[in-house]
């Protein structure tokens, strides 16, 4: 029997109100079942959001260091619990056994940053310009913090959001991916076992159409951090707008890494290689385009051939593994079908391109390394989001140039450049429009203390990580104290005319 998990609302696990329920199964090997989960509906999130609203009553009158300290239990039991969470990531949605190591890192360091911004989280004090007055501006929390995730860093986002929303003060109601809610589960336990009081987290899994608008519509959630895809973003950013709740959008992205002829190409290899098929290309910062210089465009298109042929596709969990399966069946074929518009438009298959055949492999949804040669900025290969292990490969003749194909898309979420001069580093950090440049490193590698987010249609301009995620999970109040006993008008007493 496949293990049963619950929805926890109101301090409670607790079934689907319509008490239906859908099945998650190891895209490794889809006859294996990891549970079943309920298929909740708006009436499951109301319950979440009055819940969530009666909490924040209580959660935000905790002081941010209190707050802090639990954050700091919870990133504890993580460090204790990291080798059983990264297995059960991979078993739920693919990636290497490496990498989901370090999803949940991610996580314990989000958790840890958190705690110690406790006893931070700044405001201003600023002169009055007038006698005898204070003035001052502090963050304040907001209220109840909807919360929608992808699957592709089952623990990493969800605590990117989660944990900063909680040390400012809002409680929670969180709907993550289908297709990795083991993992989700988990968090919500550990979030308990550190001792989060009950009814600030809660947690509804279903549908993005049902629970995910569902949340995004209640009027009494107040704001809303969404990470996924543009074309949802997009949705999301307009029921919102009916209730003018704060939204933060993480979407998708077209990343390329541009290596000029003076680069250390074995340095770029290993780069492009982590960069497109680590998550088996399911990141939102995979590198998707690579811009090669053409004087060493030939040599490095072969050296790139060569090692992509010995990358291992097989279950995450084993070892020697390089490549897990693409999340699910509808990810394999979109896969598939952005191969076949890439022939189709006259691209070059140089690599892989198919689904792998062999008897391990038959019951993953598997797609073999790829990479397209002679690929023209305006092929749709180069230009739309296919979210797997497909790299296509595109021709400069000078770092201007380079960057103008980088920049065009409308996307701008990362980048990175190989070279050995300083000055066309400099040139291609100052020119290049995206919200992460890697100088000498792929195009992944997010720190949890530093900002992230892109620009263009990647977002609407907040970040998370690092001090800039506070900024979207507070309000800032400006307070001004008159001590002066009497009537003293700002703009007009104190100026003679
Ligand atoms: P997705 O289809 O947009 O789904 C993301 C989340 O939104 C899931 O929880 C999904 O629920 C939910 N959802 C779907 N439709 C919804 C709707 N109409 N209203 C509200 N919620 C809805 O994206 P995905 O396929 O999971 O993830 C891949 C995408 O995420 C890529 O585009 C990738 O670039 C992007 N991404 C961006 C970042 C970043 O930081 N910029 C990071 C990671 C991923 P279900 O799972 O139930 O469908
Ligand atoms: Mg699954």
């Amino acid at each position: 029997m496949a293990k049963k998990f619950r929805n926890f609302i109101d301090g409670k696990w607790v079934d689907a109100a319509s008490g239906k329920t859908f099945e998650n199964r190891n895209p490794a090997d889809w006859s294996k079942v990891v549970g079943t989960f309920p298929r909740s509906g708006s009436e499951d999130v109301d319950s979440a959001v009055r819940a969530a609203r009666t909490a924040f009553d209580q959660w935000r009158l905790i002081p941010a260091p209190k707050r802090g300290d639990l954050l700091r239990k919870v990133g504890d039991i993580m460090v204790a619990k990291k080798e059983e969470l990264a297995r059960q990531m991979t078993r739920e949605m693919g990636k290497v056994l490496a990498e989901t190591r370090g999803d949940v890192q991610e996580g314990i360091d989000t958790a840890y940053y958190a705690a110690s911004e406790g006893r931070r989280l700044f405001g201003h004090t600023v002169p009055s310009e007038l006698s005898n007055k204070f003035n001052m501006a502090i963050r304040v929390p907001i209220g109840v913090a909807g919360i929608v995730t992808p699957w592709n860093f089952p623990m990493a986002i969800p605590t990117w959001k989660i944990f900063p929303a909680l040390l400012c003060g809002n409680t929670i109601v969180f709907k993550p991916a289908s297709d990795t809610p083991a993992t989700a589960t988990s968090l919500v336990e550990i979030l308990l076992e550190a001792g989060i009081p009950d009814r600030v987290v809660n947690l509804v899994h279903g549908g993005g159409g049902e629970v995910g608008m569902a949340i995004v519509g209640h009027p009494d959630v107040d704001l809303v951090s969404f990470t996924g895809s543009t074309a949802v973003g997009k949705k999301i950013s307009e029921v919102a707008s009916n209730t003018l709740k704060r939204v933060s959008l993480e979407l998708g992205g077209k990343n390329a890494q541009l290596v000029m002829d003076d680069a250390d190409l074995d340095l770029a290899l290993e780069g492009v290689l982590w960069g497109a098929f680590g998550t088996t290309g399911q990141r939102c910062t995979a590198t998707s385009r690579l811009i090669l210089h053409e004087k060493i465009f030939d040599k490095f298109l072969e050296m790139l051939v060569n090692r992509v042929a010995k990358l291992k596709l097989g279950d995450g969990l084993q070892k020697g593994v390089d490549v897990g399966p693409c999340v699910n069946e509808g990810q394999q074929k979109i896969v598939q079908s952005y191969v076949e518009i890439g022939l189709e438009q006259g691209a070059k298959l140089v690599a892989g391109g198919s689904i792998p055949k062999g008897k391990l492999l038959k019951k993953g949804w598997f797609f073999e390394p790829t990479v397209f040669s002679e690929v023209k900025p305006d092929h749709r290969i180069a230009r739309e989001e296919i979210f797997g292990p497909v790299l296509s490969v595109i021709r400069t003749r000078s770092l201007d140039e380079g960057v103008r194909i980088l920049n065009d898309t409308v996307y701008g979420l990362s980048s990175s450049v190989y070279t050995r001069d300083v000055n066309q580093a400099f040139r291609a950090v100052r020119d290049i429009q995206a919200g992460i440049t890697y100088i000498n490193a792929p195009t992944i590698g997010a720190e949890a203390h530093m900002p992230f987010g892109g620009v263009k249609q990647t977002g609407n301009g907040h970040r998370e990580g690092g001090w800039t995620v506070y900024d979207f999970f507070s309000e800032w109040k400006t307070i001004y104290i008159d001590y002066s006993g009497g009537l003293q008008r700002a703009q007009i007493d104190n100026y003679d005319r």
